[in-house]
């Protein structure tokens, strides 16, 4: 299974319709989910939980995957790139307790393909 085209809506809307990445070249509005933390090829479906996916746009999709490590860091630093832990259900973990940093500066802790939670709630269960 891969991210099916009804998550990604959801998670894009979730997200407020924009690309977080804001990248240069960006469109502006999103068109699909990135991974935050890659699940490469053969990966596990565990990473394809929407609390590991957030909008984006796919010229931006495209230049995280190519990220040097200057800009690698910098998606490290917003939430939008998540190293990979020890397992999958591991790796899920670290992403669910990494929050992303939207356009406006805000960070949220992602929680499913809708819900979003601002770090001044904490951490979700
Ligand atoms: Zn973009």
């Amino acid at each position: 299974m891969t991210v099916t085209v009804a998550t990604k809506k959801a998670v894009i809307e979730r997200d407020g319709g924009f690309c977080l990445m804001a990248l240069p070249g960006c469109l502006g509005e999103a068109q699909t989910a990135h991974h935050r933390a890659n699940r490469g090829s053969g990966g596990s479906t565990v990473l394809d939980d929407p609390a590991n996916l957030c909008a984006v746009c796919v010229p931006c999709n495209g230049a995280a995957e190519d990220a040097t490590s200057l800009l690698r860091m910098d998606l490290i630093e917003r939430g939008l790139r998540v190293e990979k832990a020890a397992t999958n259900a591991a790796t899920l973990e670290r992403s669910k307790a990494t929050p992303v940093e939207y356009l406006d500066g805000e960070r949220f802790y992602l929680v499913s393909a809708t819900v979003r939670r601002h770090i001044s709630e904490g951490r979700p269960d």
